[in-house]
């Protein structure tokens, strides 16, 4: 069973993201009321490391404590992981690949998400925000899976760089696409106060807007990219960004590289004498349908690991933990939005 409350636990707004264990449980969905009843629905914390979204709402809530322009559905996600400030605890799983698609997840989180989907589904949503913080450097964006304009200037209240994609399955954006705009905001590294006002001022921005159909003047500096694959390395490969005794050596900042069209023989890494002798591959790459591309993408030149095609990676991350949850990177091209 979901918590529902219509108000903020007392003294709520003095907490830090690490606290929110102490009034909260995990899955806590808090509706408040503003002057336009037909809320926006913002989603935090889903990983717990992620606290951008809170840090952004407390500031939102601390300055319109009197009325909201528009009622606010709020879904604390992983509080009990942001206690310790970790993506997960170790026996959960993700939950930002729980939510309803078309794969049908058979665990309670995914109970739990399609149960928080069927109750939002009922105060349809005028948005749905899904808040995020990256563990490399990329620049802030949003991304959106749908090219509707009306999830264009949901995105472009962001920022001007958005991503389209259809996969990983079971994201938040994702399920709430179905009946209402949505968007993932990422706001670059957890804390850094530039993510925090952006993300409060767009807060404001959204809260203002009456329709999301005609937004004026936004869409003039768009770049949207599209996510045609996902790069991994493979689960048997020992790898570092450090010179060491290890198979595989990533190259050191290779995050720089985030967002930047790169070209066909640029360098990701290193192997080691045996894994250049048995020209092993430690990188899959997949794309939306899940075939192997790996060949398409990347290739094996000398003991180095290089790219066979231009391509804009992004999300590339050097914490070691993130790429054994999640991926290495994504591999994306710009293309051409329909402007509304
Ligand atoms: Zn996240």
């Amino acid at each position: 069973m979901i918590t529902q409350l219509n108000h903020l636990p007392e003294g709520l707004l003095n907490l830090s993201a690490d606290q929110l264990h102490t009034k909260l449980d995990n899955h806590t969905l808090v509706h408040l009321q503003g002057k336009i009843k037909r809320p926006v629905f913002i989603s935090i914390l889903q990983h717990g490391d992620e606290y951008t979204g809170w840090d952004a709402l407390k500031d939102y809530l601390n300055n319109h404590q009197h009325i909201l322009p528009r009622s606010l559905s709020i879904l604390f996600g992983n509080v009990q992981a942001a206690r310790y400030n970790v993506r997960q605890l170790d026996e959960q799983p993700d939950f930002n690949r729980s939510w309803p698609s078309h794969l049908k997840l058979d665990c309670p989180i995914a109970t739990t998400m399609h149960e928080i989907t069927d109750i939002m589904k009922l105060h349809k949503p005028f948005a749905s925000v899904d808040i995020h913080n990256n563990s490399g450097r990329n620049p802030h964006y949003s991304g959106i899976n749908s090219l509707d304009p009306q999830f264009l200037n949901l995105a472009s209240l962001f920022s001007d760089t958005m991503i389209y994609f259809t996969s990983p399955y079971g994201i938040q954006s994702g399920a709430f696409a179905q009946f209402c705009p949505s968007v993932t905001v990422e706001c670059g590294l957890s804390g850094t106060s530039d993510g925090t006002e952006q993300t409060h001022t767009f807060l404001e921005l959204l809260l203002s807007q009456s329709n999301l159909i005609q937004v004026p003047g936004i869409l003039e500096h768009q770049k949207v990219y599209k996510i045609f694959a996902t790069v991994k390395i493979k689960a048997n490969i020992d790898y570092s960004f450090i010179q060491h005794d290890h198979e595989f050596i990533l190259v050191n900042d290779l995050d720089f590289l985030n967002f930047h069209q790169i070209e066909t023989g640029e360098e990701f890494g290193q192997l080691n004498q045996q894994l250049t002798q048995q020209k092993t591959m430690p990188l899959v790459v997949t794309d939306e349908s899940d075939n192997d591309v790996t060949s398409t993408y990347f290739t094996i030149a000398g003991n180095k690991v290089v790219c066979n095609k231009s391509f804009v990676p992004a999300m590339i991350t050097q914490n070691i933990q993130a790429i054994r949850h999640d991926c290495l990177c994504y591999i994306m091209q710009p293309i051409s939005a329909p402007i509304s």
